[in-house]
């Protein structure tokens, strides 16, 4: 049941400078670290199924500047690559569920299962990869993916063929990963860093918070690994730290978390840092309430986006970093 809305209190100095708490690692959280060549093909309870895609993998993406037409994320040149339905990821602040649920899970029978536990996969996927005009898209900036993480166990093998298959055709890709099953394919991406640029979300530090909120995702530290790794092998890699989280109990203070994440951010030197808070979709905040036992007000989020936009070029400019807020109401 949701509690009366609480005021996020952005504007009350201490909710912004206080400590930050940082508990230790889970055993959960230790397997996660160290999971690259031990990750299973399936996660417990997560239903899998099947469905059909048609050729080309790649369509039209709206997460592109608005110079592409789009609405102003700089992810791609307003082209993504799909092939999934679900993410086993299971971020509670994720946006792509209610698409899903418009569109899809009355024909695939998904309609009682919560975000997360649904993953359906293309029974012609490899017809389809196979099927693409890959050369169509030469010179042009693909994101990969943007309604379910390219590297997800079950899926790291067909993102796989699809690089190898796409890149000496010239498309260019925004990977953009949580996993670091990535890091299995960088010897690939260096031979065409040119046309690739690796992108990695991290939403908070705070390891105890992160297991709320992305219960099946890598510690953060393991993907900050992903950019140090690409780096060095002189690979474009970025991160877009999102969605940063209005206090919270468990987490009360996001500008220290982030100060932290940033501290980090400059002895990596990522090319590109991009921020984002977290936003009003779908079921989102109820997932993310029974998740953290909080209840987050949607109507306050508006306030923090703007004022949290604020703090994110200062702590930026203390680490001497560059980077974009993107605020929900970009001009
Ligand atoms: S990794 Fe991305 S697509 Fe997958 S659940 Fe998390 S936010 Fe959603």
């Amino acid at each position: 049941m949701m509690r009366a809305p609480r005021s996020i209190g952005l504007s009350r100095k201490h909710t912004l400078t206080g400590p930050v708490t940082h508990p230790g690692q889970t055993q959960s959280q230790k397997a996660d670290s160290t999971s690259i060549s031990s990750s299973s093909s399936k996660c417990q309870g997560v239903q899998n199924g099947a469905y059909n895609l048609r050729s080309p993998i790649i369509k039209r993406s709206r997460l592109t500047s608005k110079a592409n037409g789009g609405i102003g994320k700089d992810l791609s040149e307003g082209w993504a690559a799909n092939f999934a339905i679900g993410c086993t990821h299971a971020c509670t602040f994720c946006y792509v569920d209610s698409i899903h649920r418009r569109y899809r899970s009355k024909a695939l029978g998904f309609e009682d299962k919560p975000w997360g536990s649904y993953i359906y996969v293309p029974d012609n996927i490899d017809e389809a990869i196979a099927g693409t005009s890959w050369a169509s898209w030469a010179n042009k900036e693909v994101m990969l993916s943007s309604t379910h993480d390219p590297y997800l166990p079950l899926l790291a093998r067909h993102t796989r063929s699809i690089l190898e298959l796409a890149l000496p055709k010239g498309v260019r890709f925004c990977i953009q990963t949580r996993s670091p099953l990535v890091i299995r394919d960088l010897p690939l991406i260096e031979r065409y860093r040119e046309q690739v640029r690796v992108q990695v979300s991290i939403a908070t530090m705070d390891r105890r918070f992160a297991r709320a909120i992305e219960p099946r995702v890598a510690p953060p530290e393991a993907r900050l690994r992903i950019i140090r790794e690409a780096k060095a092998r002189e690979i474009r890699a970025g991160i877009i730290i999102a969605p940063v989280f209005p206090p919270m109990r468990m987490r009360p203070d996001p500008r220290a978390d982030v100060a932290m994440l940033m501290e980090k951010l400059a002895e990596i030197e990522p090319d590109h840092i991009y921020g984002e808070a977290l936003h009003f979709r779908g079921s989102n905040l109820v997932l993310t309430e029974r998740s953290t036992g909080e209840p987050i007000s949607a109507s306050e989020l508006r306030d923090f986006d703007r004022e949290f936009g604020i703090i994110f070029k200062e702590l930026l400019a203390n680490q001497g970093l560059k980077g974009e807020w993107w605020n929900e109401h970009r001009k």
